[in-house]
């Protein structure tokens, strides 16, 4: 049975989500707090002077909080160093420790700084296996038992220092247990949160911070809906952080970020946030701002009217059901819709299906540039003279009278493209596709956004955070961005970029390519870019870069192959998650990976 349960204060009306306020150091996360920017470090937590110094970029850039990789004891006593070194130069702002698989260490850095993430899949239990079935029968109880003999010593020395706690669940490194149990799934990654929450809750400590990760954004956005609905059944109110993992670099990474963050901001969920990008972290803060902001100017709108969302379905994906026409609907993926004939790149890799064009007399068609067939863009009023051939018609939320909606019920042969300029657009036009399916109207429907910016990144960041969720959720199909400002051709490139991060159409290479941090191995961001720049036309193949092993191999648990740091300037590769190569020199590991691509039969020439 579809679960329906709610997962926010409304779908249809912008409010943040009621969250306790934690206190973590000189910032309020959560309650009435303003959603809080963060960002991690990518020094050796060993090294005072760098790690400082790439902390105080980053609040400089606007972080409010800043993360620092806590391998072992001796980084986690460390962080007393950068502590005193940032106070020494004025700056009070927060500390987080970023912990895995070492309780000890936890507890040192939570005496030191103000607050400690911990990953319920690598808490306690020592390095994953990937043996599930070896845990099919392991017993839960005496496992939380293990959890509550590692987590409360640390509960306690949070309560006494009054560190906050963020417990940090990924995607791609559950633990073995629960791997067993639920594989990775949203419930999976919600039972293994939920587990450390009712100890937290037992122990009386509430200074608790939530995070639920995926490198894939509609794994992402169905898990933390899921989690906010578990946590509201079980009345706790735990400020969540937000974030897409190994969510790549440049365009991708921006867009992904901002299609995953940004559907779950749109809800009204979400505390905090860090964008991740596999470039220097300062990068990452106006990213998030940018987000943020355009999000939170949506709060005091009046509530969009609709009476029946028995078709939205929050927790799993499930695509509208819609009658094929053309090239568009039914099992078709998502079109790509150019706002203009003229600018069209025909050289370029990217080729919308259909192109805008006017016809003279403000009247406009659309066109397959491919085949050069055009079709009518129809108004509300043209719906009565429309004859048999398909055609497009334009319309927005307000046109959608009983007349109308009777109208477009019996015309089979009309896509419709649903434009929205309302400031919480993704509302409106979510409302709009469950009126129609409501009517029980299957026409296909192209949604159609406008934007005014002429910064490229502003423009990429805010009409994926307005797009993407309605991709995420299975609604629409195909996509109209419109931006006077910007080339036709870059709009192009956002909207293949848009389908891809939602997870609708890949039209190049899936990148999965973690951030880097204190445990990097190899030159990262160098790295990625050769890998990038060689194997981005492999539409359809997803490569994971993670900079090291730790971590690594579990965080990309979806790539087809794996570029994993394995020791200082070593890297191993991997396919699919099985070790193919081990302990390569850095320099002549990309070659390798191309060879391994080509011995797999996954390789094609670049044209
Ligand atoms: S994969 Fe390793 S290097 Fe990359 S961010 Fe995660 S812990 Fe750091």
């Amino acid at each position: 049975m579809t679960d329906t349960r709610p997962f926010c204060h409304s779908l249809f009306e912008y409010r943040r989500n009621k969250t306790i306020a934690v206190q973590v150091g000189n910032i309020g996360i959560g309650g009435n707090n303003p959603v809080r920017i963060q960002s991690m470090t990518t020094t050796n937590t060993l090294d005072t002077e760098a790690s400082a110094a790439q902390a105080i970029a980053i609040i400089k850039a606007g972080g409010e909080l800043v993360r620092l990789t806590t391998q072992g004891q001796r980084e986690a006593a460390n962080l007393k160093n950068i502590k005193e070194k940032l106070l020494e130069k004025g700056f009070e702002t927060p500390l987080s420790a970023d912990i895995h698989f070492n309780p000890n260490a936890a507890e040192i850095a939570a005496t030191l700084v103000e607050k400690v993430r911990i990953n319920p899949g690598n808490f306690v239990g020592g390095a994953k296996k990937f043996d599930f079935e070896a845990h099919a029968n392991t017993d839960d109880a005496q496992a939380l038992a293990e959890i509550r003999e590692k987590l409360v010593p640390l509960l306690d020395i949070c309560k006494k220092h009054n560190t906050a706690l963020r417990i940090g669940v990924n995607h791609g490194s559950l633990s073995d247990r629960i791997m067993a149990r639920y594989g990775d799934t949203p419930a999976g990654m919600v039972a293994s949160c939920m587990e450390y929450l009712r100890i937290c809750r037992q122990e009386s400590f509430h200074n608790i911070i939530i995070s639920i990760k995926s490198s894939n954004t509609r794994v992402m956005v169905h898990t933390v809906r899921l989690l906010a609905a578990t946590m509201h059944d079980e009345q706790m109110a735990y400020p969540l952080h937000l974030g897409v993992t190994e969510a790549g670099s440049e365009e991708e990474g921006r867009i992904k970020s901002a299609v995953g963050t940004g559907a779950l901001l749109a809800d009204g969920l979400g505390d905090t946030i860090r964008v991740s990008l596999t470039e220097d972290p300062c990068l990452e803060i106006p990213v998030a701002q940018k987000l943020v902001q355009h999000i939170a100017q949506r709060a005091g709108h009046q509530p969009i009217p609709i009476t029946d969302t028995t078709a939205f379905h929050p927790y799993e994906y499930q695509k509208r059901k819609t009658t094929r026409i053309l090239n568009m609907g039914g099992n078709e993926q998502p079109v790509v819709i150019a706002p203009a004939h003229n600018g069209l790149d025909t050289t370029a890799l990217l080729q919308p299906d259909y192109c805008l064009a006017e016809t003279g007399e403000k009247k406009w068609q659309v066109i397959n540039p491919k085949t050069g067939e055009s079709y009518k863009l129809l108004d509300k009023e043209d719906l009565w003279q429309m004859g048999d051939a398909p055609a497009f018609v334009l319309l927005n939320y307000a046109d959608l009278s009983q007349t109308i909606l009777a109208k477009l019920k019996a015309l089979k042969q009309v896509v419709i493209i649903a434009e929205s300029y309302h400031t919480t657009a993704p509302a409106e036009l979510r409302a709009f596709i469950l009126t129609l399916t409501h009517w029980g109207i299957n026409n296909p429907v192209i949604v159609s956004l406008s934007y005014e910016s002429d910064d490229l990144e502003t423009f990429q960041i805010i009409s994926a955070a307005d797009a993407g969720i309605l991709f995420l959720d299975g609604l629409a199909d195909g996509i109209l961005l419109s931006n006077r400002n910007i080339p036709t051709q870059r709009i192009i490139e956002t909207q293949f970029g848009i389908l891809q991060a939602s997870r609708v159409r890949f039209s190049q290479t899936d990148f999965i390519s973690c951030p880097g941090c204190g445990r990097t191995l190899f030159d990262l961001r160098e790295t990625t870019r050769d890998i990038k720049a060689r194997t981005s036309h492999l539409k359809g193949l997803k490569i994971g870069i993670m900079g090291c092993i730790v971590n690594g191999i579990g965080e990309m648990a979806d790539a087809d192959y794996g570029y994993v740091g394995s020791g200082p300037q070593r890297v191993s590769l991997f396919k699919n998650r099985e070790l193919v190569a081990k302990n390569l020199p850095e320099k002549e590991a990309v070659e390798a990976l191309i060879e391994l691509i080509k011995r797999n039969g996954d390789w094609i020439e670049p044209k």
